[in-house]
């Protein structure tokens, strides 16, 4: 691992993607592109968000998620036995067809954005989910890179539909068991690349606290959830950390937010983290990557023994987060962590889904800016610290 000076700032993925690459997205979905060409659109574009990235200055930068579709679909494409399953083809299926609708509506969901990756067949990786991404980023930068990476128990809800995957797979703890295969053999193969953070997805757990297990997100809104969240969140606990079991060598990451996929902050999940705090001190991740700039997320978490990858700019609003405001916001933190553990993010994707880009090129290049400017005045700020604080424990009558 590289090592990252005092208060990283890193992004928590997706970049907004330029229109060509859109154009090429649609056109590959659609089987009318070829892999080189596709290939050759996405990697300027990768070039171009890293380029946004370091010269902002970001410590720790990802590819912008720019080859993918969005954060979880893409694995359709990599792995066998998964096949993405248009709106239409998800109402033909679901036993609720009213609820889902429902859903829809009055979340203002992106429509496009429902391509479920539906498991149709026993799945194994038929190509790496991400190691092709970070191959061709480590080829252009000297930066640590974080490789976010859907986590088990958000595939594994999305992934098993049951009128199509009981087939093969009876029930989702079926499934779950070579979701957990692939993914540890995507992350270790990682780590041996030599990865420095590697990020996993995990946004559906929110909607199970502040739901009462009544699926309310269009994530997994076709999928019956155990009635009992504290059945389900204990689940997705053990996906998680059997996963991450022995991957040593590489910084781990969990990230949890409240929905992505819209500026209507009104239509997106609120409350605070606190009922999920018994299970993730419970989740071995070094780093837990939460959002903390939208007033939805509540009071800040007292997390003890994990870094904190703390959210301080809403990659939904157009205003660009005040420095001193992102200064103020990290001391708050500081009364609940040491600075060593302490990273900056935005509070999730600025493209999470690839058609729906949450702002404008300019406005995210501001809010990395202003992340970054806050961590320039932290830094001077507890290295000096952090010496005067080595000196006088040096001195006697000082502990
Ligand atoms: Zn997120």
């Amino acid at each position: 691992m590289k090592p990252l000076p005092l208060f990283p700032v890193s992004t928590v993925g997706s970049w907004p993607r330029p229109q060509e690459l859109l154009r090429a997205l649609r056109r590959k979905q659609q089987g009318q592109v070829t892999a080189e060409e596709f290939s050759r659109i996405a990697d300027a574009a990768v070039l171009e968000a890293l380029r946004c990235q370091e010269s902002a200055g970001i410590d720790l930068v990802t590819d912008g998620e720019q080859r993918r579709d969005n954060f979880y679909s893409f694995v359709a494409e990599k792995l066998d036995g998964v096949r993405l399953m248009s709106l239409a083809e998800m109402l033909d299926v679901v036993e609720d067809k009213a609820g889902f609708e429902r859903i829809l509506q009055t979340l203002d969901v992106p429509a496009f954005s429902i391509q479920n990756p539906t498991c149709v067949g026993r799945i194994s990786l038929r190509e790496p989910l991400a190691l092709d991404e970070y191959c061709f980023l480590r080829q252009h930068t000297n930066r640590p890179i974080k490789v976010p990476l859907p986590g088990p128990y958000l595939l594994t809800r999305a992934m098993w539909v049951k009128e199509v995957s009981r087939a093969v797979y009876p029930s989702k703890e079926d499934l779950a068991e070579d979701v957990v295969a692939v993914l540890r053999q995507e992350a270790f193969a990682l780590r041996d690349a030599g990865v420095d953070f590697i990020q996993f997805d995990e946004p559906v757990l929110t909607e199970l606290v502040f739901t009462q297990g009544q699926t309310r997100t269009f994530m997994c809104a076709a999928l019956a959830a155990r009635k009992d969240p504290a059945e389900e969140l204990e689940f997705a606990v053990a996906l998680i950390n059997r996963v991450v079991a022995g991957l040593d060598g590489v910084r781990t990451g969990l990230h949890i937010c409240r929905g992505n996929w819209s500026q209507r902050e009104e239509t997106l999940l609120s409350g605070s983290y606190h009922p999920l705090l018994p299970y993730l001190a419970r989740i071995n991740v070094q780093q837990l990557v939460l959002e903390y700039a939208t007033p939805r997320a509540g009071e800040l978490l007292p997390v003890t023994g994990k870094e904190l990858g703390l959210g301080v700019v809403n990659p939904r609003t157009a205003d660009v987060e005040a420095v001193e405001g992102i200064v103020e916001r990290v001391r708050e933190a500081l009364r609940l962590l040491p600075p060593e553990n302490i990273f900056l993010n935005p509070d999730c994707g600025f493209g999470t889904f690839s058609r729906r880009p949450m702002n404008s090129l300019e406005i995210a290049t501001k809010k990395l800016e202003a992340m970054v400017e806050a961590a320039t005045v932290l830094r001077r700020e507890f290295q000096d610290t952090s010496t005067v604080r080595r000196v006088a424990g040096a001195l006697p009558g000082n502990g």
